[in-house]
């Protein structure tokens, strides 16, 4: 999960439309949840590859491909992060039907975290939850109090975190499997939102810990062990070997830093501290080469 800014005028023009408004009023006012149309927040249109949507195309500019809570590329569902239809947390919950067209409501989620087993439709919060939309004194819908940045919907403080509002950095950081299987996500902060994102979106599935290992640890492994096997052979001097290193951990920095890598969290937090390279990198390298390592990174 990595923080995003996803400004409102990226939304299509099928959800801005006074059409879309007028068929929204009526769900919120009747709760007619089956008036719930997937053709509006999906807006299907095929090309020669494939089917594609024009919401996940402008939520794609904001998330550059990647899903919301795993950080993997992929192609993704439409998302309603207040489940729309029902929550499963409370029967009693006629879901957030109001919110089914909102902006900041709509996420881009890859099947794995968002359906069934996985994200679905839960939606637990440490607040009160809302229960109903706001309406304005002309009847109109309220559409300020829709948005998830705003009160009432940001005083029900979801366990959920909202990669819009909440910045991930503050809430998670990593470990190495015990087992030996890739690397670990944890919650950190005092309300267990970390946790409960992790739990909820399941985000320490097996193709995901093993992933962030292939995908960040080893492109950086393997191109400092050919270089460690080039000093051997005589291809390269000491000074080369130790400006690949320094070379290569540029290049870790810099991907943690772009908005086209995937699993960003994890990127800067091992390059935040020393402390958090030896646990999280150092590990995976060869035992000769990790001083050397250790002490290029520190002097970077
Ligand atoms: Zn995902």
């Amino acid at each position: 999960m990595r923080f995003v800014i996803k400004p409102d005028n990226h939304k299509t023009a099928k959800l801005t439309s006074a059409q879309t408004y007028s068929e929204l009023l009526v769900i919120a006012r009747d709760v007619a949840k089956d008036d719930i149309k997937d053709t509006i927040y999906r807006e299907s249109y095929s090309t020669d590859d494939e089917k594609k949507s024009r919401v996940e195309d402008q939520l794609s500019l904001s998330y550059h491909n990647k899903c919301a809570y795993c950080e993997r590329l992929a192609k993704a569902d439409i998302e309603h992060y207040r489940p729309k239809k029902k929550v499963s947390e409370d029967n009693m919950h006629e879901g957030y039907y109001w919110l089914c067209y909102e902006w900041t409501n709509l996420l881009p989620a890859c099947v794995k975290c968002n359906r069934e087993g996985a994200k679905h439709f839960k939606f637990p919060v440490i607040g009160t939850r809302v229960t109903h939309p706001s309406f304005l004194p002309d009847n109109n819908l309220n559409l300020e109090d829709n948005k998830a940045q705003n009160n009432p919907l940001l005083t029900e403080n979801p366990y959920l975190l909202h990669p819009e509002i909440d910045n991930p950095e503050d809430f998670f950081d990593f470990f190495l499997d015990p087992n030996g299987e890739g690397i670990r996500i944890r919650g950190i902060d005092n309300d267990d939102r970390g946790k409960k994102t992790i739990e909820i979106c399941r985000l320490n599935r097996q193709e995901l810990r093993l992933e962030r290992v292939e995908n960040v640890i080893n492109p950086f492994k393997q191109a400092i062990e050919s270089s460690f096997v080039m000093w051997g052979n005589g291809s390269f001097n000491q000074a080369q070997f130790e400006q690949q290193i320094l070379f290569q951990l540029n290049q870790l920095i810099t991907n943690a830093g772009s908005v086209e890598s995937t699993h960003t969290l994890l990127r800067k937090f091992v390059m935040k501290s020393h402390q958090n390279f030896s646990a999280i990198v150092l590990p995976f390298l060869n035992k000769k080469i990790r001083n050397v390592v250790l002490a290029a990174f520190k002097a970077i």
